[in-house]
């Protein structure tokens, strides 16, 4: 069962199953819902585990949630991980170095880490809506890697439309392009003048709104989210986290019971929350290590139980998913933690204040999962060359986790970060990295590919000659309209 983060208000449900946490999933006093206790690992689970499949795993770890979806249609969402590079192993565990490896995570339709999730997630949810012949709008915004996510896995899904808003000149041009090609005819994108923060802030306003909300009512449409407040999204990043120790094992680097540290690139903090889930259901994980960027508000959090925005302004960079300043997720570690009267009390400071403050003990219970270091656009640049140089090739957003690798992995055990993204994503970056000279996507991606002889997937290269379809780029006040046509016609 799932509860909720900042307790009940008394006209939600005290308790839902799942599926209702898919449907529904924001929660009394802007909370999410969180599960009420976690399933664990037996003794035999990882010895059983090492002889089988991906799908079966997951399927395993998904019974263990007792999710109220029949079996039938959980192995047809996990079927589609029959359709990334490698049907066998959808996520390979890559060595690099002898105690470093690499979970990658972008062999997926859209090449970005939000497949591992969004393609069963969207599978499972349209299936909901389908069942309950109950129309959905999916909104999303994005800061480029969950609006193509989202539109691959809602592409012509009956009872769903999805719209999806981005920061027009904020993601990176294959990002767009993956948006405004977008083919199904429930599908819309638009662009809007800002940066993600008010690409999520017009969400925000549009979800408040009055007007809004009696136009979908008239057309008997319900809201859902496709974004890692979803907890339908986090129970498929636990999976991952899970079979990179099973691969340790399989490889022979490591044997039941041996620990190993999980370093993830950390934006709005689900991937973490999945690493953190798998640890307290067994997964013997010495620490998380979480990697950001300049914006630098979860190293900040983990290294002095302060989170403050006030003075803080969201600053470009060349990882851009994990630009964010408002980091989700970190709730549901709160509320594990420390319980919901304590969350919601930390969480109103937040919206109140733009700040919070933890106290010494709950900085070092915190502390026990996780540690924290972030580092700026050169370091990341610099890690990408020398990777590359020896034969690696890490995306802006994996190259912040060496930083993590290098300065707060003390023991000597395996290290597994986690790769969220193709470098065909960020190919101008890549190629400054190596070159140090600006290019454009396009030029970027086939100059990059022929000096490191890289292949350049088909569902790339075919963007640059496809019809745009969704050439709204709008100012924030014209968003509501432009969606309520959307609806209409
Ligand atoms: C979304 C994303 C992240 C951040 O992941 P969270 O789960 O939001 O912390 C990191 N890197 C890439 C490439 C992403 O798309």
């Amino acid at each position: 069962m799932f509860i909720e983060t900042r307790g009940n208000d008394g006209k939600n449900p005290q308790k839902v199953q799942f599926s209702y946490a898919v449907l529904n999933p924001s929660a009394s006093f802007g909370g999410l819902y969180s599960p009420e206790t976690l399933p664990e690992f037996d003794k035999d689970f990882f010895a059983r585990m090492s002889t089988k499949s991906y799908k079966e795993l997951a399927l395993e770890i998904l019974k263990l949630f007792d999710v109220d979806i029949e079996e039938s249609i959980l192995k047809e969402a996990l079927n589609l991980y029959d359709e990334f590079d490698d049907k066998n192993t959808p996520a390979p565990l890559v060595k690099v170095k002898s105690d470093l490896f690499v979970n990658e995570l972008y062999h997926g339709p859209t090449r970005a880490f939000k497949d591992m999730a969004l393609q069963p997630f969207g599978y499972i949810l349209s299936h909901l809506a389908k069942k309950q012949q109950k129309k959905y709008l999916i909104l999303a915004a994005t800061s480029g890697d969950t609006g193509p996510a989202t539109l691959d896995t809602f592409e012509n899904k009956e009872n769903i439309k999805v719209v999806c808003l981005y920061p027009d000149g904020g993601t990176s041009d294959v990002q767009r392009l993956q948006m405004v090609t977008a083919e199904g005819e429930n599908l819309k994108v638009i662009g809007i003048h800002g940066n993600f923060d008010d690409a999520q802030s017009a969400l925000k306003s549009l979800l408040a709104s009055d007007s809004f909300k009696e136009s979908l009512k008239k057309q008997d449409i319900n809201l859902s989210a496709a974004n890692s407040v979803n907890f339908g999204r986090i129970i498929f990043q636990i999976i991952y986290h899970v079979s990179s120790y099973i691969e340790l094992l399989k490889q022979n680097e490591l044997k039941i019971g041996e620990k190993f540290y999980i370093t993830v690139p950390s934006g709005n903090f689900g991937n973490a929350l999945g690493a953190y889930y798998a640890k307290k259901m067994g997964l013997p994980v010495e620490k998380i290590l979480i990697a950001s960027n300049i914006n630098n508000i979860l190293t900040e959090l983990l290294t002095t139980g302060v989170y403050d925005i006030s003075k803080k302004e969201l600053l470009q960079s060349t990882s851009p998913a994990m630009d964010i300043l408002i980091s989700s997720n970190v709730e549901r570690v709160l509320f594990d933690k420390f319980g919901y009267k304590r969350c919601k009390k930390l969480m109103d400071e937040l919206s109140l204040k733009k700040s919070y403050a933890l106290n010494k003990g709950e900085l070092e219970a915190l502390r026990e999962d996780f540690d924290a270091v972030y580092s700026d656009d050169e370091f990341a640049l610099d890690t990408i060359a020398l990777f590359a140089k020896e034969g690696y090739v890490l995306d802006p957003h994996t190259a912040t986790c060496i930083k993590a690798y290098k300065n707060i992995k003390p023991k000597d055990i395996p290290c597994v970060i986690c790769s969220t993204a193709e470098w065909t994503k960020f190919a101008p970056t890549m190629w400054q990295a190596l070159k140090n000279e600006k290019l454009s996507d396009k030029e970027a991606l086939e100059n990059f590919s022929k000096t490191l002889n890289l292949h350049i997937p088909k569902c790339i290269d075919l963007l640059f000659t496809k019809e745009i379809k969704h050439p709204d780029v709008v100012e924030k006040s014209e968003i509501e309209k432009s969606i309520t046509d959307f609806l209409k016609g």
